[in-house]
C-alpha cells in the first residue's frame, strides 16, 4: 500500500500540546503544558448556551457566523480600538483562532507564496503555510527582549512574499510588541506591498500598564491587515472553539471563501452565548487581567526559588524559563522527565523552533490555573533546587 500520509506534514511530527497533555494525564502531574484554564468561564455563558439550545438555535449557522455574535464582534471593535467594521462584510465568526488561521492562509495564499515567521512561532503557522502550497521565512527574535530590527524583516521578504504573520501578545515568549517595532512591519508591509495577518487572541493579557495596540489601528494599515481573536482565552472556554476575524471587504472575502469549504459554520447555539459575552463591559476585562496578574505574581516567584532563570512575560498567561541554571541542557529530555519525577507538566520551548537547537534551553509553563493548582505545582517544582542537579 501506499503510505497515507502527505510528506511535508511529516516533519512537524504530532503537535507538542497533545504530547504533553497526554503525559501529565498519564503521570497525573499538574498539567502546565498545554495552554487551557483550570477553571470554567463565567456561569451565565453556559446557562445562554443552554437557553439558545432551548430556544431552538440547534442548525446550522451562516458559514460567517449568526448576527448577534457579528454585532457584538463589531461594537467590541469599535468600543476599544476605534475600528468600525462593517458587521455583514468585515467580521467572520471561525471555530476558534486555529480553523481562522488556516482557513486565512487557505485563502489568501497560492501555491509558492512565501510567508515572514517570527520566531519563536506559535506551532500551528508553519503547517497551515506548508498545507497552502507557501514556504515560511523566519525572523528570529532574540532574547533578551525579543527586539524586532527592520533589517532583520526586510532581509525576510523577497518577490514571493505575500503575508507577515504577527502574534502579539506572543506565545511562547510573552513579549508584547512595542508601537514602534509595529511601525516596522507597517512600514515594511506597505512598501512591499504585503498583507499582514495579526494573531491577537492574548489582546486582554498584557501586564504593568502596557497597551495593546492593533496593527490594524495604525495609519494605512487597515486595508492590508487581517486581525484574529478567539474567546478561548478571554472568557475561559478553550473548548468551546470559537474565534473570529475582522478585515476589510476583500481579505475578509478571501478567507470566507476558504472557510465555507473547511467547517462552513460554527457551532451555533455556542456564537448565541458568546455574542452576550462579547457585549460584556470593560470590567469583565480588567478582572480578567487582574486575575491573571495575580498569578503571574504568584508563580513566578516560585520558578525563581527552584533555580529558574525566568524570563518575565509581558503580556500572555506563559512564562518560559531557562533550565541550564539547574544542571539541565535539553528541553524535550527535561519536559518528558518532569512529570513522572516531580508531578509538573511543561512544554519545550525548541517545539516552536523550525530547527531543535533554538529554543532548547527554555521551557513553557501556562499559569492559567487557580491559584492553589499553581502554588501546589511551585512547591513541587522546589524538588529541582534543593536536588542541585
Ligand atoms: N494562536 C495562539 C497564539 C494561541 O496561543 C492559540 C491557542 N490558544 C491559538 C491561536 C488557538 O486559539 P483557539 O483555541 O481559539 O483555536
Ligand atoms: N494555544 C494553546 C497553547 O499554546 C494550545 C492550543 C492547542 O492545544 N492547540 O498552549
Amino acid at each position: 500500500m501506499k503510505p497515507p500520509g502527505r510528506r511535508n506534514l511529516e516533519p512537524f511530527g504530532v503537535s507538542v500540546f497533545s504530547e504533553f497533555t497526554a503525559l501529565a494525564n498519564r503521570t497525573q502531574a499538574i498539567n502546565l503544558s498545554q495552554g487551557f484554564p483550570s477553571f470554567d468561564g463565567p456561569e451565565s455563558l453556559m446557562d445562554a448556551a443552554r437557553q439558545a439550545m432551548a430556544d431552538g438555535h440547534n442548525q446550522y449557522a451562516p458559514s460567517h457566523g449568526v448576527e448577534p455574535l457579528r454585532q457584538a464582534i463589531a461594537a467590541k471593535a469599535e468600543r476599544l480600538y476605534g475600528l468600525t467594521p462593517d458587521v455583514d462584510a468585515e467580521v467572520t465568526v471561525f471555530s476558534g483562532a486555529t480553523e481562522a488561521l488556516f482557513s486565512s492562509v487557505m485563502g489568501l495564499l497560492d501555491p509558492g507564496d512565501e510567508v515572514v515567521l517570527f520566531e519563536p512561532t506559535y506551532d500551528s503557522y508553519a503547517p497551515c503555510v506548508t498545507m497552502a502550497g507557501g514556504s515560511p521565512r523566519y525572523v528570529r527574535l532574540l532574547h533578551p527582549g525579543f527586539h524586532l530590527h527592520e533589517e532583520d524583516l526586510e532581509a525576510a521578504v523577497g518577490p514571493r512574499t505575500k503575508l507577515i504573520v504577527l502574534n502579539t501578545p506572543m506565545n511562547p515568549t510573552g513579549k508584547v510588541f512595542t508601537r514602534g517595532e509595529l511601525e516596522i512591519i507597517a512600514r515594511v508591509a506597505t512598501r512591499h506591498d504585503l498583507y499582514v495577518l495579526c494573531d491577537e487572541v492574548y489582546e486582554h493579557l498584557t501586564y504593568d500598564g502596557r497597551p495593546h495596540v492593533p496593527l490594524a489601528t495604525l495609519e494605512g494599515m487597515w486595508e492590508r491587515t487581517l486581525t484574529l481573536s478567539s474567546t478561548a482565552k478571554t472568557f475561559s472556554m478553550t473548548g468551546w472553539k470559537i474565534g473570529y476575524a475582522v478585515a476589510p471587504e476583500p481579505i475578509s472575502h478571501a478567507i470566507r471563501m476558504s472557510h465555507q469549504f473547511v467547517t462552513f459554520a460554527t457551532a451555533t447555539p455556542l456564537q448565541h452565548a458568546m455574542a452576550l459575552a462579547l457585549a460584556s463591559d470593560d470590567r469583565y476585562y480588567r478582572e480578567l487581567l487582574r486575575g491573571y496578574d495575580a498569578r503571574r505574581e504568584l508563580f513566578l516567584p516560585y520558578l525563581r526559588r527552584a533555580g529558574f532563570d525566568v524570563i518575565e512575560p509581558e503580556g500572555t498567561y506563559y512564562v518560559m524559563a531557562d533550565i541550564t541554571p539547574l544542571g539541565f541542557d535539553d528541553d524535550y529530555e527535561f519536559c518528558r522527565w518532569l512529570p513522572g519525577e516531580v508531578g509538573v507538566a511543561a512544554i519545550p520551548v525548541s517545539a516552536f523552533y523550525r530547527e531543535r537547537g533554538g529554543g532548547r534551553n527554555l521551557v513553557r509553563f501556562a499559569f492559567c490555573k487557580q491559584r492553589a493548582v499553581l502554588e501546589q505545582a511551585g512547591e513541587r517544582l522546589q524538588q529541582l533546587g534543593r536536588a542541585g542537579a
